[in-house]
């Protein structure tokens, strides 16, 4: 099998994909189309063009935080969120993926509160389950740049969220502009949802800041995602990465996110050379697929063809990754992808 196949079919878990940075063009034109059917407003003449950022794109990470409001004006509605899950679970079910956690941040809209939002994405998994091959899960979004009291009250719907619904709510999660807002301030909502059962995962390190990366690292999150600025070669300390290779927290990558917000300067010098030396667990996630136009499998391709690694270690890194997934079910999980090596003998 060529490379390209060989990383199609091989079954992977997704642990790191934002709904709303998720949302493929083919979506977004449902989604469009939707709206203009229903004689509702889309808010914005702005689409693919200013949505992806690619390869040579100028905008940097900061910049990329604007464009998930163009989406955000597609998922208005119950309709349109109900859509637009259900259109990304089907992409990364086709794509080979074999479970999911899919994040995102609740919003209140014209037409929903942030309940709705909630229950929305739930029962499009629930329903996703009866006909996919892949199982999905919930991660609920805290974003850091909003007050304090939303990062509170969002903590408190996830709670209640994964009492009502503990098949699909697993966790919580802190992303959003990393320039905005300060770590301690959300550990007493983070800790909140950690006592009532919710795995946390952290965006961390994703710019420079090796106090808050030290304060994230003693928090003891489940997983962290990026992970860029850790190494001393991209800004972190000898105490920021000593600290990360003592826990052995396991880090979400995300290559092509990294590489063209130019938090990386390219795939070569990506620190996940570092974490797989230091045998740090790493998972590959997209992170944005609609974006980053990019695909699990091609993440995966692209770690196999700059890394170098020969399709048993590329199968060992979807196999690893089940080790830290948020659901009850990795024995599951880990039976599928088992059973593609045992089938191709890899
Ligand atoms: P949503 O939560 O609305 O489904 O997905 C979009 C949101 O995910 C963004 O508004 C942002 O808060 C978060 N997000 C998406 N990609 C990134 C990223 O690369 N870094 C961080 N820190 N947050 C992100």
């Amino acid at each position: 099998m060529d490379l390209n196949n060989f990383c199609h079919e091989l079954p992977k878990v997704e642990l790191h994909a934002h709904l709303n940075g998720s949302l493929s063009r083919s979506t977004m034109l449902h989604l469009k189309r939707y709206y203009a059917d229903s004689g509702l407003e889309d808010k914005t003449n702005a689409f693919f063009d200013e949505f992806q950022i690619g390869a040579g794109d100028c905008r940097n990470l900061s910049d990329c935080f604007q464009v998930f409001s163009i989406a955000h004006s597609l998922t208005s509605t119950p309709e349109a969120l109900a859509m637009a899950t259900t259109l990304t679970l089907q992409e990364f079910h086709s794509d080979g993926c074999c479970y999911i956690e899919l994040r995102s941040t609740p919003r209140n809209t014209q037409y929903m509160t942030k309940e709705q939002y909630v229950d929305t994405i739930v029962h499009c998994m629930q329903k996703s389950s009866l006909h996919l091959s892949m199982l999905s899960r919930f991660i609920i979004s805290i974003n850091r740049s909003y007050p304090v009291a939303e990062a509170e009250a969002i903590a408190e719907l996830a709670i209640a969220s994964y009492k009502k619904y503990p098949d699909v709510v697993v966790g919580l999660e802190l992303s959003g502009e990393p320039t905005i807002g300060k770590f301690q301030d959300f550990v007493p909502a983070l800790t909140r949802a950690r006592e009532a059962g919710l795995k946390i995962t952290l965006h961390c390190g994703e710019v420079c800041n090796p106090e808050e990366i030290i304060e994230m690292l003693k928090f003891k999150p489940d997983r962290i995602g990026h992970g860029t600025c850790i190494h001393p070669r991209f800004g972190g300390t000898n105490d920021t990465w000593s600290a990360l290779c003592a826990s052995k927290i396991p880090v979400e990558v995300c290559l092509t996110s990294n590489v063209n917000t130019k938090s990386t300067p390219d795939y070569d010098s990506h620190h996940f050379k570092d974490l797989y030396e230091a045998g740090v667990p790493v998972i590959i996630c997209t992170d944005d697929k609609g974006v980053f136009t990019t695909s699990l499998s091609n993440e995966y391709r692209i770690c196999a063809e700059t890394f170098n690694l020969d399709q048993s270690r590329v199968a060992r890194l979807s196999l690893d990754a089940c080790q830290h997934i948020f659901a009850d079910v990795q024995k599951t999980v880990v039976n599928k992808v088992q059973s593609f090596i045992d089938k191709y003998n890899i």
